[in-house]
Protein backbone atom coordinates (compact mmCIF):
# COMPACT_ATOMS: atom_id res chain seq x y z
CA UNK A 1 0.00 0.00 0.00
CA UNK A 2 1.17 3.02 -0.69
CA UNK A 3 1.48 6.12 1.49
CA UNK A 4 -1.49 7.97 -0.75
CA UNK A 5 -3.51 4.91 -0.73
CA UNK A 6 -2.76 4.93 3.48
CA UNK A 7 -3.47 8.76 3.69
CA UNK A 8 -6.62 8.14 1.31
CA UNK A 9 -7.89 5.48 4.05
CA UNK A 10 -7.80 7.53 6.82
CA UNK A 11 -9.15 10.70 5.61
CA UNK A 12 -12.24 8.01 4.63
CA UNK A 13 -12.03 6.81 8.05
CA UNK A 14 -11.81 10.50 9.34
CA UNK A 15 -14.72 11.32 7.57
CA UNK A 16 -17.07 8.27 8.38
CA UNK A 17 -16.18 9.02 12.23
CA UNK A 18 -17.18 12.58 12.12
CA UNK A 19 -20.73 12.00 9.83
CA UNK A 20 -21.22 8.86 12.82
CA UNK A 21 -20.77 11.59 14.57
CA UNK A 22 -22.92 14.25 13.48
CA UNK A 23 -25.97 11.48 12.76
CA UNK A 24 -25.29 10.92 16.48
CA UNK A 25 -25.93 14.11 17.64
CA UNK A 26 -28.34 15.06 15.35
CA UNK A 27 -30.47 11.90 16.42
CA UNK A 28 -30.37 13.04 20.01
CA UNK A 29 -31.24 16.63 19.65
CA UNK A 30 -34.07 15.31 17.67
CA UNK A 31 -34.98 12.99 20.30
CA UNK A 32 -34.85 15.72 22.86
CA UNK A 33 -36.97 18.87 21.07
CA UNK A 34 -39.64 15.83 20.01
CA UNK A 35 -39.65 15.44 23.72
CA UNK A 36 -40.00 18.83 24.43
CA UNK A 37 -42.38 19.84 21.77
CA UNK A 38 -44.98 16.77 23.58
CA UNK A 39 -44.33 18.66 26.23
CA UNK A 40 -45.38 21.87 25.61
CA UNK A 41 -48.81 20.16 24.11
CA UNK A 42 -49.62 19.03 27.16
CA UNK A 43 -49.02 22.03 28.90
CA UNK A 44 -52.39 23.66 28.33
CA UNK A 45 -54.38 20.65 29.04
CA UNK A 46 -57.19 21.90 26.86
CA UNK A 47 -55.06 22.98 23.55
CA UNK A 48 -52.30 23.74 21.89
CA UNK A 49 -51.04 27.40 23.93
CA UNK A 50 -50.29 28.81 20.62
CA UNK A 51 -52.19 28.33 18.13
CA UNK A 52 -55.21 28.77 20.64
CA UNK A 53 -53.92 32.13 21.14
CA UNK A 54 -53.20 33.02 17.75
CA UNK A 55 -57.21 31.79 16.84
CA UNK A 56 -58.12 33.80 20.32
CA UNK A 57 -56.30 36.71 19.55
CA UNK A 58 -57.30 37.16 16.05
CA UNK A 59 -60.99 35.93 16.97
CA UNK A 60 -63.49 38.24 18.71
CA UNK A 61 -66.33 40.05 16.76
CA UNK A 62 -65.96 44.20 17.49
CA UNK A 63 -68.50 45.66 19.56
CA UNK A 64 -71.61 43.17 20.43
CA UNK A 65 -72.99 40.46 18.63
CA UNK A 66 -76.72 38.86 19.38
CA UNK A 67 -77.17 35.60 20.73
CA UNK A 68 -80.34 33.73 21.10
CA UNK A 69 -81.28 31.85 24.57
CA UNK A 70 -81.27 27.97 23.34
CA UNK A 71 -81.72 26.63 26.58
CA UNK A 72 -82.13 27.17 30.73
CA UNK A 73 -81.68 25.07 32.83
CA UNK A 74 -81.60 25.97 37.30
CA UNK A 75 -78.31 24.46 38.56
CA UNK A 76 -78.97 24.06 42.51
CA UNK A 77 -81.40 23.21 44.67
CA UNK A 78 -82.07 26.69 46.16
CA UNK A 79 -82.49 27.90 42.32
CA UNK A 80 -80.48 30.87 42.96
CA UNK A 81 -77.97 29.45 39.93
CA UNK A 82 -79.21 29.12 36.41
CA UNK A 83 -77.11 28.27 33.31
CA UNK A 84 -77.87 30.20 29.79
CA UNK A 85 -76.85 28.14 26.72
CA UNK A 86 -76.20 30.81 24.06
CA UNK A 87 -76.14 30.63 20.26
CA UNK A 88 -75.10 33.00 17.69
CA UNK A 89 -78.15 34.67 15.72
CA UNK A 90 -75.95 34.80 12.85
CA UNK A 91 -75.73 31.22 12.70
CA UNK A 92 -71.89 31.59 11.85
CA UNK A 93 -68.80 29.90 14.05
CA UNK A 94 -68.45 30.32 17.45
CA UNK A 95 -65.32 32.11 18.58
CA UNK A 96 -62.79 30.24 20.42
CA UNK A 97 -62.04 30.81 23.88
CA UNK A 98 -59.57 30.16 27.02
CA UNK A 99 -61.76 27.88 29.22
CA UNK A 100 -61.73 30.27 32.40
CA UNK A 101 -62.57 33.72 30.11
CA UNK A 102 -65.69 35.43 30.26
CA UNK A 103 -68.28 37.29 28.41
CA UNK A 104 -69.75 41.06 29.01
CA UNK A 105 -73.17 41.24 27.91
CA UNK A 106 -75.06 44.84 26.82
CA UNK A 107 -78.64 45.19 28.22
CA UNK A 108 -81.01 48.27 28.05
CA UNK A 109 -82.52 47.95 31.60
CA UNK A 110 -85.07 50.50 33.10
CA UNK A 111 -83.35 52.89 35.93
CA UNK A 112 -84.91 54.25 39.30
CA UNK A 113 -87.06 56.75 37.03
CA UNK A 114 -88.09 54.21 34.52
CA UNK A 115 -86.00 55.83 31.87
CA UNK A 116 -84.38 52.88 29.84
CA UNK A 117 -80.55 53.19 30.42
CA UNK A 118 -77.61 50.76 29.07
CA UNK A 119 -76.10 48.06 31.77
CA UNK A 120 -72.63 46.26 31.13
CA UNK A 121 -72.08 42.80 33.03
CA UNK A 122 -69.36 39.71 32.59
CA UNK A 123 -70.51 36.08 32.87
CA UNK A 124 -67.46 33.57 33.06
CA UNK A 125 -68.31 30.78 30.63
CA UNK A 126 -69.38 27.89 32.85
CA UNK A 127 -67.74 25.00 30.38
CA UNK A 128 -65.17 23.94 28.27
CA UNK A 129 -65.54 25.11 24.77
CA UNK A 130 -68.69 23.69 22.57
CA UNK A 131 -68.56 23.31 19.24
CA UNK A 132 -72.81 25.05 19.29
CA UNK A 133 -72.57 27.24 22.25
CA UNK A 134 -71.47 29.06 24.96
CA UNK A 135 -72.74 28.32 28.51
CA UNK A 136 -72.86 31.21 31.32
CA UNK A 137 -74.35 30.38 34.62
CA UNK A 138 -75.33 33.35 36.55
CA UNK A 139 -76.74 33.66 39.98
CA UNK A 140 -79.31 35.62 41.27
CA UNK A 141 -77.89 38.25 43.43
CA UNK A 142 -80.71 39.30 46.41
CA UNK A 143 -81.15 42.00 48.10
CA UNK A 144 -78.71 42.61 51.21
CA UNK A 145 -80.67 41.85 54.71
CA UNK A 146 -80.93 45.14 56.59
CA UNK A 147 -80.26 47.46 53.56
CA UNK A 148 -82.62 49.85 51.71
CA UNK A 149 -80.43 48.50 48.74
CA UNK A 150 -82.48 46.80 45.77
CA UNK A 151 -81.75 43.22 44.79
CA UNK A 152 -78.91 42.54 42.08
CA UNK A 153 -80.58 44.70 38.80
CA UNK A 154 -78.99 42.58 35.67
CA UNK A 155 -78.72 38.78 37.53
CA UNK A 156 -82.58 38.73 38.17
CA UNK A 157 -83.37 40.40 34.98
CA UNK A 158 -81.78 37.08 33.59
CA UNK A 159 -83.53 34.78 36.01
CA UNK A 160 -86.81 36.65 35.74
CA UNK A 161 -87.46 37.47 31.84
CA UNK A 162 -84.34 35.62 29.90
CA UNK A 163 -85.41 32.87 28.66
CA UNK A 164 -85.31 30.52 25.53
CA UNK A 165 -85.50 32.36 22.69
CA UNK A 166 -84.69 35.52 24.41
CA UNK A 167 -81.74 37.87 22.38
CA UNK A 168 -78.88 39.03 24.24
CA UNK A 169 -75.94 40.92 23.04
CA UNK A 170 -72.54 40.03 23.63
CA UNK A 171 -69.50 41.02 23.35
CA UNK A 172 -66.20 38.21 22.38
CA UNK A 173 -65.05 36.42 25.26
CA UNK A 174 -62.08 38.27 27.07
CA UNK A 175 -59.98 38.21 30.15
CA UNK A 176 -56.66 36.97 31.32
CA UNK A 177 -58.31 34.37 34.29
CA UNK A 178 -57.29 31.11 32.51
CA UNK A 179 -54.98 28.12 32.60
CA UNK A 180 -51.77 28.79 31.92
CA UNK A 181 -49.25 27.09 30.00
CA UNK A 182 -46.85 26.30 31.97
CA UNK A 183 -46.38 22.02 32.52
CA UNK A 184 -47.54 22.27 36.34
CA UNK A 185 -50.49 20.31 38.47
CA UNK A 186 -53.32 23.00 39.36
CA UNK A 187 -55.33 23.53 41.97
CA UNK A 188 -58.38 25.28 41.93
CA UNK A 189 -60.03 26.90 44.29
CA UNK A 190 -63.97 28.24 44.31
CA UNK A 191 -66.16 29.79 46.49
CA UNK A 192 -69.71 30.16 45.39
CA UNK A 193 -70.07 31.10 41.95
CA UNK A 194 -66.49 31.34 41.74
CA UNK A 195 -66.87 27.82 40.78
CA UNK A 196 -68.35 28.59 36.71
CA UNK A 197 -64.78 29.55 35.86
CA UNK A 198 -63.23 26.87 37.34
CA UNK A 199 -65.89 24.33 35.55
CA UNK A 200 -64.84 25.63 32.16
CA UNK A 201 -61.12 24.91 33.60
CA UNK A 202 -61.82 21.62 34.85
CA UNK A 203 -63.50 20.22 31.65
CA UNK A 204 -61.50 21.61 29.48
CA UNK A 205 -58.27 20.45 31.41
CA UNK A 206 -59.79 17.15 31.86
CA UNK A 207 -60.79 16.58 28.25
CA UNK A 208 -57.18 16.41 27.16
CA UNK A 209 -54.92 13.17 28.22
CA UNK A 210 -52.58 14.32 30.36
CA UNK A 211 -51.13 13.15 33.97
CA UNK A 212 -51.20 16.74 35.60
CA UNK A 213 -52.79 16.70 39.29
CA UNK A 214 -55.38 18.90 39.48
CA UNK A 215 -57.19 19.42 42.54
CA UNK A 216 -60.56 21.82 43.27
CA UNK A 217 -61.52 22.80 46.45
CA UNK A 218 -65.25 23.94 46.37
CA UNK A 219 -66.56 26.03 49.30
CA UNK A 220 -70.20 26.64 50.04
CA UNK A 221 -72.26 26.67 52.97
CA UNK A 222 -74.22 23.59 52.04
CA UNK A 223 -75.62 21.11 49.61
CA UNK A 224 -78.22 23.52 48.32
CA UNK A 225 -76.00 25.70 46.89
CA UNK A 226 -73.34 23.55 45.37
CA UNK A 227 -73.84 23.45 41.13
CA UNK A 228 -72.84 20.62 38.92
CA UNK A 229 -72.31 17.96 42.20
CA UNK A 230 -73.22 14.79 39.74
CA UNK A 231 -70.98 16.17 36.96
CA UNK A 232 -68.45 16.87 39.56
CA UNK A 233 -68.16 13.46 41.32
CA UNK A 234 -68.71 11.77 38.09
CA UNK A 235 -65.88 13.48 36.85
CA UNK A 236 -64.02 12.37 40.48
CA UNK A 237 -64.26 8.82 39.82
CA UNK A 238 -63.25 8.59 35.93
CA UNK A 239 -60.22 10.75 36.59
CA UNK A 240 -57.76 9.49 38.65
CA UNK A 241 -55.48 12.83 38.51
CA UNK A 242 -58.57 14.70 40.08
CA UNK A 243 -58.59 15.35 43.76
CA UNK A 244 -62.51 16.94 44.25
CA UNK A 245 -62.59 18.80 48.01
CA UNK A 246 -66.27 19.71 48.74
CA UNK A 247 -66.23 22.25 51.65
CA UNK A 248 -69.36 22.99 53.68
CA UNK A 249 -69.34 25.96 55.93
CA UNK A 250 -73.22 25.13 57.32
CA UNK A 251 -74.05 22.17 56.59
CA UNK A 252 -77.53 21.40 56.12
CA UNK A 253 -79.10 18.42 58.89
CA UNK A 254 -78.80 15.69 56.38
CA UNK A 255 -75.64 16.82 54.72
CA UNK A 256 -73.37 13.98 55.66
CA UNK A 257 -69.54 14.44 56.11
CA UNK A 258 -67.59 11.92 53.87
CA UNK A 259 -71.18 11.22 51.43
CA UNK A 260 -72.21 14.50 50.94
CA UNK A 261 -68.88 16.82 51.53
CA UNK A 262 -65.43 16.48 52.91
CA UNK A 263 -64.74 18.82 54.94
CA UNK A 264 -66.70 21.08 57.53
CA UNK A 265 -65.78 24.80 57.49
CA UNK A 266 -64.31 27.65 54.53
CA UNK A 267 -61.66 26.72 52.65
CA UNK A 268 -58.61 28.37 54.02
CA UNK A 269 -54.73 28.18 53.95
CA UNK A 270 -54.36 25.31 57.07
CA UNK A 271 -56.56 22.67 54.86
CA UNK A 272 -54.88 23.49 51.72
CA UNK A 273 -51.41 22.83 53.18
CA UNK A 274 -53.34 19.84 55.03
CA UNK A 275 -53.68 18.26 51.32
CA UNK A 276 -51.98 19.16 48.89
CA UNK A 277 -48.57 17.19 48.12
CA UNK A 278 -45.15 19.54 47.73
CA UNK A 279 -45.64 20.57 44.37
CA UNK A 280 -45.17 23.62 41.97
CA UNK A 281 -48.65 23.87 41.89
CA UNK A 282 -50.22 27.09 40.32
CA UNK A 283 -53.52 27.93 41.92
CA UNK A 284 -56.47 29.87 40.32
CA UNK A 285 -58.79 31.56 42.66
CA UNK A 286 -62.33 32.63 42.46
CA UNK A 287 -64.71 34.06 45.15
CA UNK A 288 -66.02 36.20 47.72
CA UNK A 289 -63.44 39.31 48.33
CA UNK A 290 -63.11 37.94 51.56
CA UNK A 291 -61.80 34.55 51.04
CA UNK A 292 -60.00 35.63 47.80
CA UNK A 293 -57.44 38.25 50.12
CA UNK A 294 -57.08 35.28 52.47
CA UNK A 295 -56.39 32.59 50.85
CA UNK A 296 -54.12 34.84 48.41
CA UNK A 297 -52.01 35.86 51.16
CA UNK A 298 -51.98 33.17 52.80
CA UNK A 299 -50.60 31.49 49.95
CA UNK A 300 -48.29 34.29 49.55
CA UNK A 301 -46.89 33.79 52.83
CA UNK A 302 -46.59 29.86 52.79
CA UNK A 303 -44.26 30.50 50.20
CA UNK A 304 -45.97 30.22 46.55
CA UNK A 305 -44.44 32.84 44.13
CA UNK A 306 -47.54 35.29 42.58
CA UNK A 307 -46.14 34.25 39.21
CA UNK A 308 -48.02 31.04 40.76
CA UNK A 309 -50.84 32.56 42.10
CA UNK A 310 -54.10 33.51 39.57
CA UNK A 311 -57.25 35.09 40.73
CA UNK A 312 -60.01 37.37 39.74
CA UNK A 313 -62.49 39.28 41.36
CA UNK A 314 -66.24 39.03 39.92
CA UNK A 315 -66.77 43.12 41.74
CA UNK A 316 -64.54 45.38 43.31
CA UNK A 317 -63.09 43.21 45.52
CA UNK A 318 -59.07 43.77 44.44
CA UNK A 319 -56.70 41.43 46.28
CA UNK A 320 -54.40 43.40 47.78
CA UNK A 321 -50.53 41.83 46.44
CA UNK A 322 -46.90 43.28 47.37
CA UNK A 323 -45.59 45.71 46.29
CA UNK A 324 -49.20 47.89 46.08
CA UNK A 325 -49.47 51.46 44.46
CA UNK A 326 -46.76 53.59 45.88
CA UNK A 327 -47.93 56.08 48.67
CA UNK A 328 -49.07 59.45 47.03
CA UNK A 329 -47.38 62.43 49.32
CA UNK A 330 -47.89 65.27 47.49
CA UNK A 331 -51.56 66.57 46.96
CA UNK A 332 -53.13 65.81 43.57
CA UNK A 333 -55.62 67.74 42.02
CA UNK A 334 -58.10 65.74 40.28
CA UNK A 335 -60.61 68.17 37.66
CA UNK A 336 -63.65 66.12 35.94
CA UNK A 337 -63.92 68.43 32.91
CA UNK A 338 -67.85 67.87 31.72
CA UNK A 339 -68.78 68.20 35.17
CA UNK A 340 -66.28 71.38 35.85
CA UNK A 341 -65.79 70.40 39.26
CA UNK A 342 -61.84 70.53 40.63
CA UNK A 343 -60.74 69.23 44.10
CA UNK A 344 -58.05 67.18 45.80
CA UNK A 345 -57.78 63.67 46.07
CA UNK A 346 -58.40 61.72 48.98
CA UNK A 347 -56.64 58.95 49.43
CA UNK A 348 -58.96 57.12 51.57
CA UNK A 349 -60.87 56.46 48.01
CA UNK A 350 -59.55 53.20 46.48
CA UNK A 351 -59.80 54.33 43.19
CA UNK A 352 -61.40 57.07 41.02
CA UNK A 353 -64.60 55.59 40.18
CA UNK A 354 -65.12 55.47 43.84
CA UNK A 355 -63.70 59.14 44.01
CA UNK A 356 -65.91 60.51 41.47
CA UNK A 357 -69.52 58.76 42.81
CA UNK A 358 -68.46 60.28 46.30
CA UNK A 359 -68.28 63.48 44.83
CA UNK A 360 -71.90 62.97 43.30
CA UNK A 361 -69.99 63.05 39.67
CA UNK A 362 -72.56 60.41 37.58
CA UNK A 363 -69.82 58.05 35.50
CA UNK A 364 -70.96 54.81 33.60
CA UNK A 365 -69.85 51.85 35.53
CA UNK A 366 -70.41 47.84 35.31
CA UNK A 367 -68.39 45.25 36.83
CA UNK A 368 -65.98 47.39 39.03
CA UNK A 369 -63.04 45.29 38.69
CA UNK A 370 -61.44 46.13 34.87
CA UNK A 371 -63.41 43.88 33.10
CA UNK A 372 -66.18 45.50 31.30
CA UNK A 373 -65.36 48.51 29.89
CA UNK A 374 -67.81 50.92 31.22
CA UNK A 375 -65.86 53.14 33.31
CA UNK A 376 -63.31 54.24 30.17
CA UNK A 377 -63.29 57.56 30.43
CA UNK A 378 -60.58 60.00 28.07
CA UNK A 379 -57.67 61.73 30.19
CA UNK A 380 -57.26 65.05 28.96
CA UNK A 381 -54.19 65.36 31.08
CA UNK A 382 -51.84 63.59 33.60
CA UNK A 383 -51.37 59.91 34.63
CA UNK A 384 -52.82 57.56 36.12
CA UNK A 385 -51.83 54.06 37.77
CA UNK A 386 -53.61 50.70 37.87
CA UNK A 387 -54.36 49.37 41.27
CA UNK A 388 -54.01 45.77 39.07
CA UNK A 389 -53.69 45.25 35.11
CA UNK A 390 -57.18 45.84 33.65
CA UNK A 391 -58.51 42.98 31.49
CA UNK A 392 -60.42 45.66 29.74
CA UNK A 393 -58.03 47.29 26.93
CA UNK A 394 -59.11 51.14 27.22
CA UNK A 395 -58.63 53.17 24.01
CA UNK A 396 -55.08 55.01 24.19
CA UNK A 397 -55.73 58.16 26.05
CA UNK A 398 -58.15 56.82 28.22
CA UNK A 399 -58.19 54.69 31.32
CA UNK A 400 -61.11 52.52 33.79
CA UNK A 401 -61.77 54.44 36.60
CA UNK A 402 -62.79 51.34 38.55
CA UNK A 403 -59.11 50.41 38.80
CA UNK A 404 -57.28 53.51 38.58
CA UNK A 405 -55.73 56.26 40.71
CA UNK A 406 -54.21 59.03 39.69
CA UNK A 407 -50.26 59.29 39.82
CA UNK A 408 -50.30 63.38 38.38
CA UNK A 409 -52.66 65.92 38.73
CA UNK A 410 -55.36 64.95 36.55
CA UNK A 411 -58.09 66.54 34.05
CA UNK A 412 -60.85 63.25 33.10
CA UNK A 413 -63.47 64.29 30.62
CA UNK A 414 -66.45 63.24 32.87
C1 LIG B 1 -65.03 38.77 35.05
C2 LIG B 1 -66.34 38.56 35.76
C3 LIG B 1 -66.97 37.32 35.67
C4 LIG B 1 -68.17 37.10 36.34
N1 LIG B 1 -68.76 35.88 36.25
C5 LIG B 1 -69.94 35.65 36.88
C6 LIG B 1 -70.58 34.36 36.79
O1 LIG B 1 -70.09 33.44 36.14
N2 LIG B 1 -71.77 34.20 37.42
C7 LIG B 1 -72.34 35.22 38.17
O2 LIG B 1 -73.43 35.02 38.72
N3 LIG B 1 -71.74 36.43 38.29
C8 LIG B 1 -70.57 36.67 37.65
N4 LIG B 1 -69.99 37.90 37.73
C9 LIG B 1 -70.67 38.99 38.48
C10 LIG B 1 -71.68 39.69 37.56
O3 LIG B 1 -70.99 40.37 36.53
C11 LIG B 1 -72.52 40.73 38.29
O4 LIG B 1 -71.68 41.60 38.99
C12 LIG B 1 -73.52 40.10 39.24
O5 LIG B 1 -74.43 39.29 38.54
C13 LIG B 1 -74.32 41.18 39.98
O6 LIG B 1 -74.88 42.04 39.05
P1 LIG B 1 -76.36 42.63 39.27
O7 LIG B 1 -76.63 43.62 38.20
O8 LIG B 1 -77.32 41.52 39.47
O9 LIG B 1 -76.20 43.35 40.67
P2 LIG B 1 -76.02 44.93 40.91
O10 LIG B 1 -77.25 45.65 40.54
O11 LIG B 1 -74.76 45.34 40.27
O12 LIG B 1 -75.89 44.94 42.49
C14 LIG B 1 -74.83 44.29 43.14
C15 LIG B 1 -74.99 44.46 44.65
O13 LIG B 1 -74.92 45.84 44.99
C16 LIG B 1 -76.05 46.17 45.81
N5 LIG B 1 -76.41 47.57 45.52
C17 LIG B 1 -77.30 48.01 44.61
N6 LIG B 1 -77.35 49.36 44.64
C18 LIG B 1 -76.46 49.75 45.57
C19 LIG B 1 -76.03 51.00 46.07
N7 LIG B 1 -76.53 52.14 45.61
N8 LIG B 1 -75.07 51.03 47.02
C20 LIG B 1 -74.54 49.89 47.49
N9 LIG B 1 -74.92 48.68 47.09
C21 LIG B 1 -75.84 48.61 46.13
C22 LIG B 1 -77.12 45.19 45.41
O14 LIG B 1 -78.05 45.02 46.45
C23 LIG B 1 -76.30 43.94 45.19
O15 LIG B 1 -76.05 43.29 46.40
C24 LIG B 1 -68.77 38.14 37.09
C25 LIG B 1 -68.13 39.38 37.17
C26 LIG B 1 -66.94 39.59 36.52
C27 LIG B 1 -66.28 40.94 36.61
Amino acid sequence: MTSMTLLFWIVVAISLQLLLWLGISFWRHWLAYMALKNRMTDVNPTLDNSSLTARANASGWHGYRTFRVARKEMEDKAESVCSFYLVPEDGHPLEPYYPGQYLTFQLMLPNSDGEMETVTRCYSLSDAPHPNHYRISVKRVVAPPDSAHPAGRVSNHFHNHIHPGSTLQLRAPGGHFYLQGQPHPVVLIAGGIGITPMLAMLNGALATPSDHEIWLFYGVRNSNELIQTTQLKALAAAHPRLQLHLCFSHPLADDLLGRDYHHKGRIDLPLLRLELPLKPFHFYVCGPSAMMESIVDGLEKWGVSQAHIHFEAFGPATVKRHPITPAITDPIEITFAKTGVSIPWQTSAATLLEFAEAQGIKVNSGCRSGSCGSCQTTIISGEINYLHQPDYDPQPGSCLLCCATPKTNLTLEA
